[in-house]
């Protein structure tokens, strides 16, 4: 009898790789089906049927759910640069920054030169730079898992952040907990592939990959939102939902990979020893309890679910603008914590086209929704006075 893992529905995988990472053998590789999604691949020559890959893969265990979340902050970096390279208020790199100084490791998702992501380990400010911002693509894990684990061993402070399917992954992968481990995960909505990007970013610069110095998801010069900039050799291009297929597919939740419409994570017990996302909303919230902050620069939610959290970010508290909030307020605009994406209709077509006809599918469909939506805006221009008058003019003739 087959003992190792085999994926019989995509949804029942989210690529957090804890498999590949637990593998005795290195039996394990990660390919990437019609649409650029990763899946694991049995090597079946080498696999020795031990089931070590089957008993780590969080997917197929019943219960998840960790950590009821302890406490709720709004908070801000107080460093200017920093909080103008992050997406939202740049507490990640203030627990990150906690972690280097105690001579410890952070591992998040960095671009490659290459432009696909990767989990990297930093292990000094240069390096950390690199990890800050959102991505807005699927983070290849690798073997960043063994490392991290080997660095625990050794007594190292680790601070592991990622999606919360990969702090899943990755805590049952090591399968107990460690002092000198810190857990980050982010609120998320879905991953399409790094394939899509790829295509995307072929489209809006005109150039291949190896052109491209810098892609940004969310430019902080646009604002705290979600407008973006790809910077190529000689120009800066802007990157968003009025310039991008791939942008504005990701916002409408159309283009993700299928573990993310059932995805096991939006609940209120969290994976990460803190969880972090946009505190959407804030302006009107508890702006004034954060005080002399410039709220345009970006707020984080930050959701504190265990002890350990709670003593990491009080270590941190003299480096951020903190408020006390509460999780109501925050699910109010991220609904990402209370329940997973929904596919819309639009969602199976749109990826049986890319996998049938390749990027063009996107263009045309995104290309109509251009359309009507600058009809749309014109309309909304247009003052319901004149507009009555011209519905009954219509009407008459
Ligand atoms: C795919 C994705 C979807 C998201 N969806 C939401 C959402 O719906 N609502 C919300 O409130 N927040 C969402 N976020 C989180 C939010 O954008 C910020 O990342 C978060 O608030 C932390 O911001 P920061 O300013 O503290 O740090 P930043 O420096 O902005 O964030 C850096 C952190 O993000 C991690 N990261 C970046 N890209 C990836 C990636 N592709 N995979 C795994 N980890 C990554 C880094 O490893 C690091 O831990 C999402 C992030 C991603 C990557
Ligand atoms: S461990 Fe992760 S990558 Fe491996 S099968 Fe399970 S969900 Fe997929
Ligand atoms: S059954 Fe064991 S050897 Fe085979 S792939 Fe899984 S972990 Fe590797
Ligand atoms: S939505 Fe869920 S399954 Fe998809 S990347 Fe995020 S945490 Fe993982």
């Amino acid at each position: 009898m087959e003992n190792h893992i085999v994926i019989n529905n995509p949804k029942d995988c989210c690529g957090c790789a804890a498999c590949l990472n637990i593998c005795p053998k290195d039996a394990i590789i990660m390919v990437e089906d019609d649409a650029g999604f990763i899946y694991p691949k049995v090597q079946t020559s080498i696999c020795v049927n031990c089931g070590m890959c089957k008993k780590v893969c969080v997917f197929c265990k019943k219960n998840v759910g960790e950590n009821p979340e302890l406490k709720v902050y709004a908070g801000v970096i107080n460093d200017t640069n920093t909080l103008e390279e992050s997406s939202s208020g740049g507490v990640f790199s203030a627990l990150a920054n906690a972690v280097l100084q105690k001579g410890g490791v952070v591992f998040g998702a960095a671009w490659q030169d290459d432009f696909s992501l990767c989990h990297s380990a930093a292990q000094n400010g240069e390096e950390l730079r690199e990890l800050r911002g959102s991505k807005y693509v699927q983070s290849f894990i690798g073997t960043s898992f063994r490392l991290a684990k080997e660095l625990l061993e050794e007594g190292r402070f680790v601070c592991y952040s990622g999606t919360p399917c990969q702090i899943s992954g990755f805590k049952s992968y090591l399968g107990k907990d460690y002092d000198n481990l810190l857990t980050v995960d982010i609120i998320c909505h879905g991953v399409p592939s790094l394939k899509m990007l790829k295509d995307d970013l072929m489209f809006v610069t005109g150039e291949n990959p190896d052109g491209i110095r810098d892609v940004k998801f969310r430019d902080k010069t646009f604002g705290w939102g979600t407008k973006g900039s790809v910077i190529t050799e000689n120009r800066k291009v802007k990157y968003n939902a009025g310039t991008s297929p791939y942008y504005f597919y990701f916002l409408k939740g159309e283009i993700y990979r299928e573990s993310c419409y059932s995805c096991r994570f939006p609940s209120e017990k969290r994976q990460g020893d803190i969880t972090l996302g946009d505190y959407w909303g804030i302006k009107s919230e508890l702006i004034e309890q954060l005080g002399d902050i410039n709220p345009d620069l970006g707020v984080s939610c930050v959701l504190v679910n265990t002890e350990k959290g709670e003593k990491w970010l009080d270590e941190v508290k003299n480096t951020l603008s903190l408020a006390l909030s509460e999780r109501k307020s925050v699910e109010k605009r991220n609904g990402q914590l209370v329940r997973a994406s929904t596919p819309l209709p639009e969602h199976r077509q749109l990826l049986d086209g890319y996998i049938t006809n390749g990027f063009s599918s996107f263009i045309s469909g995104y290309r109509k929704h251009t359309k009507d939506h600058i009809i749309r805006n014109i309309k909304n221009l247009i003052p319901s006075k004149i507009k009555r008058k011209i519905n009954d003019f219509l009407s008459k003739s």
